[in-house]
């Protein structure tokens, strides 16, 4: 076993704290990753709120440098800097990996923390952290010239969005809406102007009217203004749905032209809709979250290509329980990354 520091979770109800955790020796088709910036994700968040037992180390959206590599490592050398999202491994074997949609791999993809490692059992714990232990499969050469900072959100977040857009076919002339402007939400709105869609946000905050206007959308729509919903019913090919609050679908699937597409990536306990509203024009409801392998390097080349990372806030690890909270009440613009070169040193 070898050693780093992380910001770990210790028990139930706690905050994290810098504590020495343990990273696995490396075998051989291994890299260690000196991580220099972790995006916090909101499941971050939750997972910390809803931990029911200690020791947790979260962060799945990562930057780093090759700092060792193991014996049969053949894509990476010390130095190169890489990046890596929320899975870390998977069967390798079942049809959904088979086709690189390792997301929903049917034995369960390993994930970055909290995941169960396929080789020893243990639990892996995540990247707000000194260092990550990691297969070269699962690892990425970050394109160059992209900010890592502004890279490691697009990890998760990015391809989260990044991947229906893509599996939807938008392109040129679509209309795109995204409902809620937050980490998903602004990156979604960055991809789908790339792809030539005309892309409108939906708010409930009027207060993020001006910020979503920067992001160049064509229109901002205050969800809870029922003329403004009632204006657009009907407009949409793709709805992106990025809002993490339970609530009725309905108004967004009306929102639709026949035969679009609502796309839920939160997660409420149960979906709520109108039967009607799905019914009226063969509408399709569905929903996704994260992406496979080919599609996270796809979604780093485009990504470098259109010069597209995420507007990032960074915080030290001494800042990291202020973010949460921040976080908890969506006052971020529009996603803090964790600089953790200093738990690389400690
Ligand atoms: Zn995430
Ligand atoms: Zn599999």
């Amino acid at each position: 076993m070898r050693t780093t520091t992380g910001l770990a979770l210790l028990a139930p109800g706690g905050t994290l704290q810098p504590s020495t955790i343990e990273r696995r020796d490396l075998r051989p088709d291994d890299l260690a990753v000196r991580v220099t910036w972790c995006g916090v994700c909101r499941t971050d968040l939750h997972a910390v709120q809803d931990a029911s037992s200690g020791p947790l180390v979260p962060g799945h959206e990562f930057v780093g440098v090759v700092s060792e590599v193991g014996t049969q490592v053949t894509r990476f050398a010390i130095g190169d800097t890489v990046a890596v999202g929320n899975i870390v491994d998977s069967c390798g074997t079942c049809a959904s990996c088979r086709a690189g949609d390792e997301q929903f791999c049917a034995e369960f993809p390993t994930l970055t923390y909290g995941g169960r490692d396929r080789v020893d059992g243990s639990t892996t714990s995540g990247a707000y952290a000194g260092e990550y232990v990691v297969r070269e499969g699962f690892a990425y050469a970050l394109p160059a010239g992209m900010d890592p900072a502004g890279a490691a959100p697009l990890m998760c977040a990015g391809v989260t969005v990044f991947e229906p857009l893509r599996r939807f076919g938008v392109g040129a002339g679509d209309r795109v809406g995204v409902v809620g402007l937050g980490g998903l939400g602004h990156l979604a709105v960055k991809f789908a102007r790339a792809m030539g869609a005309e892309v409108s946000v939906f708010t409930t905050s009027q207060a993020k009217v001006e910020d979503a206007r920067s992001l160049g959308v064509e229109d901002v729509v205050v969800s809870r203004d029922a003329d403004a919903m009632a204006a657009v019913a009907g407009r949409f090919d793709v709805v992106l749905d990025t809002a993490s609050a339970k609530h009725d679908l309905s108004p967004y699937l009306r929102s639709l032209r026949a035969d679009g597409t609502l796309c839920v990536l939160g997660i409420p306990d149960r979906y709520e809709a109108d039967p009607m509203a799905l019914m009226q024009g063969f509408k399709r409801l569905t929903a996704s979250g994260s992406g496979g392998r080919p599609r996270t390097r796809e979604m780093l080349d485009f990504a470098a290509a259109h010069g597209i990372s995420a507007d990032v806030e960074v915080v030290t690890p001494a800042e990291i329980t202020t973010a949460f909270e921040r976080l908890a009440r969506g006052d971020v613009r529009w996603r803090f990354v964790l600089d953790t070169a200093s738990l690389a040193q400690a």
